[in-house]
């Protein structure tokens, strides 16, 4: 087992459907716009929400056993040192 940090990007839809009384289209657009942007229809979006797309890249960690310093694999990919005490890197155990 290893350590790793997964960076993630989800990207959500809701589809909605408000009634409300207005004088205009902006109007009413503006209105359902001000409930959303106040968290008035948090609840409905929750519950409406699809993922509609979603990224995840992982990264490994590791750590230098005579310092601790942490550091990732584009480091380890990169250098035969840590960047912090110069001690060699194939030697490295995975935590
Ligand atoms: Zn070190």
């Amino acid at each position: 087992m290893a350590y790793f940090t997964v960076k993630t990007m989800v990207t959500m839809e809701a589809y909605l459907v408000e009634d409300v009384e207005a004088d205009s289209h902006e109007e009413a657009e503006a209105i359902v716009k001000d409930r959303i942007w106040n968290d008035d229809l948090a609840g409905e979006i929750q519950a409406r929400q699809e993922i509609t797309d979603e990224h995840y890249e992982a990264q490994q960690e590791f750590m230098c056993p005579e310092c601790g310093h942490e550091f990732n694999e584009h480091h380890m990919s990169r250098n035969e040192t840590c960047p912090e005490c110069d001690a060699d890197l194939p030697d490295f155990i995975n935590y």
